[in-house]
């Protein structure tokens, strides 16, 4: 990902904790969790990709279509993918405000999904 700073201080607020994850790829991607040996395998598991990380998340996976969508219809249609993101956060308040938006909930709901996820896995034992 490019020039992580820009991001990082321009943060604030809840947002924080999730764009760094985004950033980072630290968080709730299942290869990442499968680097540190917290999940059996790193693929996405919604579409099935190979490589679930933050890019695949945040720009790749069908499962987030709508969410990108939805942002992308409020910053005029630009389309968001991993060259304009950041450009579009720091070209005004409302794009950083809509790119941001877009970012915490496709977080929030991945990470949803993996505490149900796992409380099944726990079940079968
Ligand atoms: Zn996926």
């Amino acid at each position: 990902m490019p020039d992580i700073s820009q991001w990082y201080w321009r943060t604030h607020g809840q947002t924080t904790f999730h764009l760094t994850q985004a950033l980072t790829g630290h968080g709730c991607f299942q290869w990442y969790l499968f680097k540190i040996g917290k999940a059996a395998k790193g693929d996405c598991v919604y579409c099935g990709d190979p490589r679930d990380d933050a890019q695949h998340t945040i720009f790749c996976c069908e499962r987030w279509n709508s969410k990108r969508e939805k942002a992308s219809a409020k910053t005029g249609g630009a389309s968001i993918d991993v060259e304009t993101i950041i450009l579009l956060m720091l070209e005004s308040e409302e794009g950083w405000k809509n790119v941001s938006e877009m970012i915490v909930a496709i977080m929030s709901e991945k990470e949803e999904d993996e505490r149900l996820r796992q409380r099944g896995e726990g079940d079968k034992g």
